[in-house]
């Protein structure tokens, strides 16, 4: 599917993670599928470096989102003069999508216009199994 925003122009990355989830999860297959440019990241060019950090929502109802991500801004236009047009937000697979463990987070579109009040751009998925995807055709799993 082609993307509406310009991956080219983004520097920096920042993954969203469930906080929940991340009380188990060490968020491994995210990064290899950012590593690999696989699932939510394929439509990333192999060949630029970008710039990543992973934040979790900081727990239901993810509004401290919003805390971090102006706190991030503020420091990183300070330190480095990186604007929020060269930024991207991707939002992690255990919040965006229906899988084996649970549904999409309950609050995922309270987060996403959080995130777009903000002016950030925001991006679904991170890792995608072959067996979710089979499930998704198949209209098991419904996101
Ligand atoms: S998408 Fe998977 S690997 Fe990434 S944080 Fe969620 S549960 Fe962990
Ligand atoms: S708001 Fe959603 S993403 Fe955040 S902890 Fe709750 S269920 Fe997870």
């Amino acid at each position: 599917m082609p993307d509406s925003i310009d991956l080219t122009q983004k520097q920096y990355i920042v993954l969203v993670q469930c906080h929940i989830v991340k009380e188990r999860c060490p968020g491994y297959l995210c990064e290899k599928a950012f590593h690999e440019r696989t699932g939510g990241f394929s439509q990333y060019p192999k060949d630029k470096a970008y710039r990543m950090l992973s934040m979790t929502c900081g727990g239901c109802c993810g509004r401290a989102v919003h805390r971090k991500l102006t706190q991030f801004l503020r420091t990183i236009a300070k330190k480095e003069g990186i604007t929020k047009e060269q930024i991207v937000v991707q939002l992690s697979s255990c919040i965006t999508n229906d899988n084996y463990h649970a549904p999409p987070c309950p609050h995922l579109d309270y987060i996403r216009t959080v995130i777009a009040r903000i002016g950030l751009d925001v991006r679904d998925a991170s890792v995608v199994s072959a067996t979710s995807e089979k499930r998704r055709r198949e209209g098991r799993y419904h996101s």
